[in-house]
């Protein structure tokens, strides 16, 4: 396994591949845990290579989030990767992908209006730049993502769109631990008591799930799931359900929507989301 902190390394390597290999990139910020490398062993059996990019973005992270406390494993995610057969891993410094402070930012419209673009103003404009300079470094005849980061991937999506990147995308489910906790680098912040408070999160969001094919309205459903989370003691960043495409809020769900909840437990931000296929409306 060829593990490249230069970015002409990694094109390098690249570079001598046999003309026609087929390369995946699975992007991620490290701390690597089952989830990502559902979303490796997902690449092997779409391409010939597959390549990780571990780096911790800089320039998605607000000033009073999580940059400088957020898991770095290195060695470990490296053992991980070679022993799932990945190719390559890009793990560039933030001075290799910065070198100057950038004079361009990317803007996002609607499809960063709500959700996480709502609560972390500028995270999906740093996302689709350092995806973007992936994208341009590593030329991946694919890229796969997560579920769980579902507005991520839907910006990326509209992103590869307007810019003509020629990269195919996947999108893989959500990992769970076995009692629900959707898995994150993020819940090895958690102590013991919230770990135990953690997996009510999907549990609400099932029911929220369950409540929306009954009677569509959101309002009540979604206050209901509020009222759980708070007396279970969550602070509530979000809970909303929106249109899958628009990834606007609905007060209806019908069609494809997604049920998305971002709350903190203890100081630590959790997401997870749920994907529902309802009936489309009457339309008489
Ligand atoms: P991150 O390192 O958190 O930036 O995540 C890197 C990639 O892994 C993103 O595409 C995430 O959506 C994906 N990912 C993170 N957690 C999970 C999970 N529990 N199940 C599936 N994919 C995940």
């Amino acid at each position: 396994m060829v593990v490249a902190p230069a970015i002409a390394a990694i094109r390098n390597w690249k570079q001598q591949l046999k003309p026609g290999r087929r390369v995946a990139l699975v992007p991620t910020m490290g701390a690597l845990h089952d989830g990502h490398l559902a979303l490796v062993r997902h690449a092997a059996t779409l391409a010939d290579e597959v390549v990780v990019s571990i780096f911790v973005n800089p320039t998605q992270f607000g000033p009073n989030e999580d940059l400088d406390k957020y898991p770095r494993t290195l060695e470990m995610d490296l053992k991980r990767c070679e022993e799932h057969g990945v190719s390559a891993v890009f793990a560039p410094s933030a001075a290799e992908m910065y070198p100057a402070p950038g004079k361009i930012r990317f803007h996002i419209s609607e499809l960063a209006d709500h959700l996480c673009g709502k609560t972390r103003p500028g995270h999906f404009d740093g996302v689709i730049q350092v995806v973007n300079k992936l994208f341009n470094i590593i030329e991946p005849d694919i890229a796969i993502f997560g579920q769980k980061d579902y507005q991520q991937f839907q910006i990326i999506r509209q992103m590869c769109r307007e810019f003509d990147h020629g990269v195919q995308l996947a999108m893989h489910p959500i990992l769970r631990e076995t009692d629900g906790l959707a898995m994150s680098s993020r819940n090895r912040y958690l102590n013991a008591g919230e770990r135990e408070r953690a997996p009510e999160i999907f549990a609400v969001l099932q029911r929220l799930a369950q409540r929306l094919s009954e009677n569509p309205n959101t309002v009540d459903a979604i206050a209901e799931a509020s009222q759980t989370l708070q007396n279970a003691g969550f602070k509530i960043d979000y809970i909303s359900v929106v249109d899958a495409e628009t990834l606007q809020p609905l007060q209806t769900a019908s069609g494809n929507c997604v049920a998305a909840i971002a709350v903190y437990v203890g100081s630590t931000r959790l997401i997870d989301n749920i994907l529902l296929s309802l009936p489309a409306p009457n339309i008489v």
